[in-house]
């Protein structure tokens, strides 16, 4: 049997979850996907400039993991800027400590409130709750 990864605790809300270099269609880019645990793990280390094990605290995950998570996400943004690659960010094995929507209309995911009621993109009305993998319903804000 396989051992269910752990949820890792993402507190962050974000101000975007897409990003492109300026002036290139979006068609003619390639994107990088980063996971909203890579990008926890940065904003703790990077932004909040945490200490790794206080970062991998908080997101209920070991040290060595969180180092994983940082190396990988720190590889990925790396990549983005120099190579002019968009990045998305989207998914992970993660436990939101808010409310997250998604927009079909875009194909966007993002932070709101529970009375949100159109999507920050694209002005889409149609968004739902978002359901991903690991996530799960209900669960209190902090
Ligand atoms: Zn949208």
């Amino acid at each position: 049997m396989v051992r269910p990864r752990l949820r890792r605790r993402v507190h962050g809300e974000f101000g975007a979850t897409y990003f492109k270099p300026a002036g290139i269609p979006v068609r003619e880019l390639e994107t990088v996907s980063l996971t909203f645990d890579e990008l926890e793990a940065v904003r703790l280390t990077d932004l909040e400039q945490l200490y790794q094990a206080d970062a991998a605290a908080q997101m209920n995950v070991s040290r060595q993991t969180l180092g994983n998570i940082v190396k990988s996400a720190h590889k990925k943004i790396a990549e983005a800027l120099i190579k002019g690659m968009a990045i998305k960010i989207e998914g992970g094995t993660v436990e939101y400590m808010q409310n997250l929507y998604y927009c079909p209309a875009c194909e966007s995911t993002f932070p709101a409130e529970a009375n949100e009621e159109s999507c920050p993109d694209c002005k889409s009305d149609k968004i739902e709750p978002a359901e991903l993998p690991g996530s799960k319903k209900g669960c209190p804000r902090r």
